[in-house]
C-alpha cells in the first residue's frame, strides 16, 4: 500500500474544521481513504462522533447568534463568496485531481465540468447574497394607517449530507445558498468522498469566511449523519444522497418539524424520435449514461428509441461505446474510470446479472475489467421496461434501450417510473417537444442536449427523486424563512 504524494493533487488536513480549527475527532478514531482506482492509500480521516456533531453545531449556532457572519451585509458576505469562488479556480487543477484520485471519476470531467461549476456556483450566489428581499403590501387601513411587509430571514445551523459521487460540486449547492441567504453550516460529505470537501473548506478560511460559520464533520453517515439529523439545533437538513437514506431522513426531520431539501436518486428517460440527428444525440446520450461511470443522478439510463430506427440507432451506440476509452483516471484521454467501491462493483455486476436473467439482450459491454480498481465496461442492454435494470437505479454505466411506436407509449413508457428526476428528448419537432415537457413527470428536461445543472436554474426532482428546490432563486428562498410584519400607526 503507497500513499499517494503527486505534488499537483492538493491534499487538504486530514481533519474535522470545528469552529475554524483543524481537529481529532473526539474519540481519536481514524478510517482510511483508499483511491478506488488504485487501492492506494489517501488518507486517514477522523470517525466524526456525535460529540463533534454537537461541537460543530455549537460553533454554527454561536456563529449564527451573535457573531460577525449574521451581521455582516449581504454585499460583505457576497465578496466572500466570490473570493471563494477565484480561490477554487486558481485551484482547479489540485482540486481536480484530488476529485478524480477521489471519486475514480476521469480528470477531465473534474477539470472541465465539476470543479469550474463550483467555482460558478459561488459566484452565483455571491451575486444574490445582497439581493434577498421582502415584498410590501398595499392593504386598507386596519385601527390606523397600515404598512404591511415580509422580510426574508436565515433559518439558522443549515446541515448539509453530501454523497459521493460529485462531492465538490454538491458541496458548492449547497454551501453557496445557505451562505449567500445568512445561515451557518455543519457538512457531512461522504465517507467516500470527502477530500475536496475539506479542500473547500480550507479555500473558505482562506477567502476569510468567519471561523465557525462552516464546519465540517468527516465519518458515517448512520452516526454523524443520524446525530445532525436529530440536532435541536439544526434548523434544516439539505441532503443529497439514496432514496432509501432520504425516506429515512425524512421520517426522523417529520416529528422534530424539521426542513428537508433531498435531492435523490434518479432513472432518467432519453426519448429519440427519428427526425433526430443521430450524428449528435449518439455520443451525447451515451455520455449521459456513462459519465463519471454512470454514477450521475441524472444519467438517462432509460433510453426509448422509435422502432422505424432502433437498429441504425443500436449500431451506432454499440460503436459508440466500444470506442470509450476506460482506465486510470489522471490518464491521458480516459473517459471513463473506476467505481467508487467494492460495494459499488457488486451491486453494478448483480444488476448486470439479473438483467441476463431476465432474459435483456446485451448489446456491448456487461463485464468488469481487470481486477485492480472497480472498472466495468460501458453496457448496453435491449429490453422492455419492466426489467429491473429498467426500473432500479444502477449508478453503474449500464444503459437500457427499449423501442416505442407512438408519442402515447413513449411518454407512458418516460413516466413509468418511481423516480422523476430529469428527461432528455431528441426532437425538433414543437409540438412533440411542448406536449412532453408539460406532460412528462420529472423536475427538469433537456431538449436536444443534456449536461450537468447550472447554478441560476433551479435543480429538483419529483416523485421518489426528490422534496424541494436547490440553486436558482428557489434554492437560495429554501434557505431562508419568511416573517411578516404589520405596521399600524394610530
Ligand atoms: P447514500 O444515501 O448512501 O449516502 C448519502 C449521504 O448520506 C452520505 O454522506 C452518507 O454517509 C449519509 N447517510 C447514510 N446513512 C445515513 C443516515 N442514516 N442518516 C443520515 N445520513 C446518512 O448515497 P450515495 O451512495 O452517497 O450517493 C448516491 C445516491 O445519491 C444516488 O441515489 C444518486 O442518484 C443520489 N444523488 C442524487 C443527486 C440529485 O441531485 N438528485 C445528485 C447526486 C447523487
Amino acid at each position: 500500500m503507497t500513499t499517494a504524494t503527486q505534488p499537483s493533487v492538493s491534499f487538504p488536513p486530514q481533519a474535522l474544521l470545528i469552529d475554524g480549527e483543524w481537529r481529532a475527532a473526539s474519540t481519536g478514531a481514524v478510517y482510511s481513504v483508499y483511491a478506488p482506482a488504485t487501492g492506494d492509500l489517501l488518507a486517514e480521516l477522523p470517525l466524526g462522533t456525535p460529540d463533534d456533531v454537537d461541537a460543530a453545531v455549537a460553533a454554527a449556532r454561536f456563529q449564527f447568534e451573535t457573531g460577525e457572519w449574521s451581521r455582516l451585509s449581504g454585499a460583505e458576505r457576497g465578496k466572500i463568496l466570490w473570493r471563494l469562488a477565484d480561490l477554487i479556480e486558481s485551484d482547479l487543477e489540485g482540486l481536480a485531481r484530488l476529485e478524480a484520485l477521489d471519486v475514480g471519476r476521469p480528470f477531465g470531467e473534474a477539470f472541465f465540468g465539476e470543479i469550474p461549476l463550483a467555482a460558478e456556483t459561488f459566484r452565483h450566489f455571491a451575486g444574490w447574497a445582497d439581493k434577498v428581499t421582502g415584498s410590501t403590501y398595499s392593504l386598507p387601513p386596519f385601527g390606523g394607517d397600515r404598512l404591511s411587509y415580509t422580510i426574508r430571514q436565515p433559518l439558522g445551523v443549515v446541515g448539509a449530507i453530501l454523497p459521493w459521487n460529485a462531492p465538490t460540486m454538491i458541496a458548492s449547492w449547497k454551501i453557496a445558498p445557505a451562505l449567500a441567504a445568512g445561515n451557518t453550516l455543519v457538512i457531512k460529505p461522504a465517507a467516500e468522498a470527502s477530500l475536496t470537501t475539506l479542500r473547500l473548506a480550507e479555500l473558505a478560511l482562506e477567502a476569510g469566511l468567519p471561523a465557525g460559520v462552516l464546519n465540517v464533520v468527516t465519518g458515517s453517515g448512520a452516526v454523524v449523519g443520524d446525530a445532525m439529523v436529530g440536532h435541536p439545533d439544526i434548523a434544516k437538513i439539505t441532503f443529497t444522497g439514496s432514496t432509501a437514506v432520504g425516506k429515512r431522513i425524512a421520517a426522523q426531520a417529520g416529528p422534530a418539524l424539521k426542513k428537508v431539501t433531498l435531492e435523490l436518486g434518479g432513472k432518467s428517460p432519453q426519448i429519440v424520435w427519428p427526425d433526430a440527428d443521430l450524428d449528435s444525440v449518439v455520443p451525447t446520450a451515451a455520455f449521459s449514461v456513462f459519465a463519471n461511470q454512470g454514477q450521475t443522478c441524472a444519467s438517462g439510463s432509460r433510453i426509448y428509441v422509435h422502432r422505424s430506427i432502433l437498429d441504425e440507432f443500436l449500431s451506432r451506440l454499440k460503436t459508440h461505446a466500444e470506442s470509450i476509452v476506460v482506465g486510470d483516471p489522471l490518464g491521458d484521454g480516459t473517459q471513463m474510470g473506476s467505481l467508487i467501491s467494492q460495494k459499488q462493483l457488486d451491486s453494478v455486476l448483480g444488476y448486470i446479472a439479473t438483467a441476463r436473467e431476465e432474459g435483456a439482450t446485451l448489446l456491448t459491454g456487461g463485464s468488469r475489467i481487470g481486477d485492480t480498481g472497480y472498472f466495468v465496461q460501458p453496457t448496453v442492454f435491449v429490453g422492455t421496461n419492466d426489467l429491473t435494470i429498467a426500473r432500479e437505479e444502477i449508478f453503474g454505466p449500464v444503459g437500457t434501450v427499449v423501442p416505442f411506436d407512438d408519442d402515447d407509449e413513449a411518454l407512458l413508457l418516460a413516466n413509468g417510473s418511481d423516480f422523476g428526476l430529469t428527461a432528455v428528448l431528441w426532437t425538433n419537432d414543437s409540438a412533440r417537444i411542448n406536449r412532453f415537457t408539460r406532460e412528462l413527470q420529472v423536475g427538469v428536461v433537456w431538449v436536444n442536449a443534456w449536461g450537468p445543472p447550472h447554478p441560476a436554474l433551479p435543480w429538483l426532482g419529483v416523485k421518489a427523486s426528490g422534496v424541494g428546490e436547490e440553486l436558482g432563486l428557489e434554492g437560495l428562498l429554501a434557505n431562508t424563512r419568511v416573517k411578516t410584519v404589520n405596521v399600524i400607526s394610530a
